[in-house]
């Protein structure tokens, strides 16, 4: 690595978190983060594990009785047809799993499609991995997905995945079934392997959530990765896991995992295990509260600031992803020439507003701009006067 990571750019996620520091009663709707608590199952689980001293290492790849309850929740809530606990391991959050399936995965210069507008990690593991991200965009007129064969017609040579993120953060975007059984012929077809990202599997408010390992002979090409971050809100504590059937790539991923992490913190392991044997009903709470902090948020969105943005509820996901007014100009003293860095600007340092750049997540999301609408209704309310008073 070295001097090669001056090349891997950081997310502009980061520059917005240090300009929101200088901003005083911020509204943090930048963050993808739930303003919801994890549930007591987790929190009783971890105060057990620190009584019981469990501050010892673990087996690199998760502690056996996780192992079982995910390979068991990827079978029945997932259908993907897991055969041995040992084909899923843990990782510390999300964007740590990534980063072992790249590193497990890419050989130097092989070519993954990712979506564009995308969860700029997602390019950033690729990167990182010496791999090249090749965006193919998701349209807005399509409910942000994909066309198909823009998506067939990326794919060349020297590619070697296709990455999918359904729901899709930053639009909302939910694949269908029949989308990811095309993009899975696709695979088929090319020889390529899939890596799902199924973070928001359990933020789903119209459709279903389709686990593309699911569909018939695609669990052998697919890789598929989750978090507890979204769904148990546990955001801070870093658990995700990976589930893949091919023996030399699960190896080759352990190898990264134990090189970066040795394993994933003790006690939050146990939290996890909390987590899936406890009452799952927080889920479906969480998923309706979202929603309804969604039809508020658009709600309020069209009321106080129509005339500046626009855009269709998201069917998953917790992000507003709203076009911005092509008419807008930003006030002189804000020179940046890219409309969606324009605006964050003006809403951080006129509003105390956070959000995030569309452009940030890909060339794609230029001229929109990005809200995280899991945030408590305090600061969704707050955001919506501010809003109410600049675009008066
Ligand atoms: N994938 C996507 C699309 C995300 O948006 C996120 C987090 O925002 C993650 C993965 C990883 O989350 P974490 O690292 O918190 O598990």
């Amino acid at each position: 690595m070295g001097v090669f990571l001056d090349s891997v750019p950081f997310s502009g996620i980061i520059r917005i978190r240090d300009m929101m520091y200088t901003v005083r009663d911020p509204f943090r709707l930048d963050q993808g983060d739930v303003s919801f608590d994890a549930p007591d199952s987790v929190k009783t689980a971890m105060h057990r594990a620190i009584d019981e001293n469990r501050s010892h290492y673990l087996q690199t790849t998760g502690v056996p009785r996780l192992l079982d309850l995910l390979a068991e929740k990827l079978r029945h809530r997932n259908g993907i047809p897991v055969a041995a606990s040992d084909e899923v391991m843990v990782t510390t959050g999300g964007i740590h799993g990534l980063y072992i399936i790249c590193q497990g995965l890419l050989e130097p210069g092989d070519e993954v499609v990712i979506p564009d507008p995308e969860w700029p990690p997602a390019a950033g593991n690729i990167l990182a991995a010496h791999g090249v991200p090749v965006p193919c965009a998701l349209h807005e007129r399509l409910g942000w997905r994909y066309d198909l064969a823009e998506l067939a017609s990326t794919i060349g040579p020297s590619t070697r995945a296709i990455y999918v993120n359904s729901p899709n953060n930053p639009s909302g975007g939910v694949l269908t079934r029949e989308d990811l059984q095309a993009i899975g012929d696709l695979c088929r077809e090319r020889g390529l392997w899939l890596i799902s990202d199924e973070a928001y599997e359990d933020v789903v408010f119209e459709g279903e959530h389709v686990s593309p390992a699911s569909l018939h002979g695609m669990y052998e090409r697919t890789i598929s990765l989750f978090t507890f971050s979204k769904s148990y809100a546990m955001t801070g504590l870093r658990l995700g896991y990976v589930v893949a059937q091919s023996p030399q790539l699960r190896e080759r991923m352990k190898k990264a995992l134990f090189y970066t992490a040795s394993n994933v913190a003790s006690v939050v392991q146990f939290g996890g295990i909390g987590a899936l044997e406890g009452p799952q009903n927080s889920i479906d709470a969480f998923r309706q509260e979202l929603k309804s902090r969604r039809d508020f948020f658009y709600a309020g969105i069209r009321e106080a600031a129509g005339h500046v943005f626009t855009g269709d509820p998201p069917r998953g996901a917790f992000y507003a992803f709203l076009r911005i007014n092509p008419e807008w100009k930003a006030p002189a003293e804000i020179t940046t020439t890219s409309q969606s860095w324009g605006m964050t600007e003006f809403l951080i340092s006129r509003g105390r507003i956070g959000c995030v750049p569309g452009v940030d997540f890909g060339q794609n999301g230029e001229g929109y701009l990005r809200f995280c609408f899991a945030r408590d209704r305090r600061e969704l309310t707050g955001a919506l006067e501010s809003m109410r008073t600049l675009f008066a």
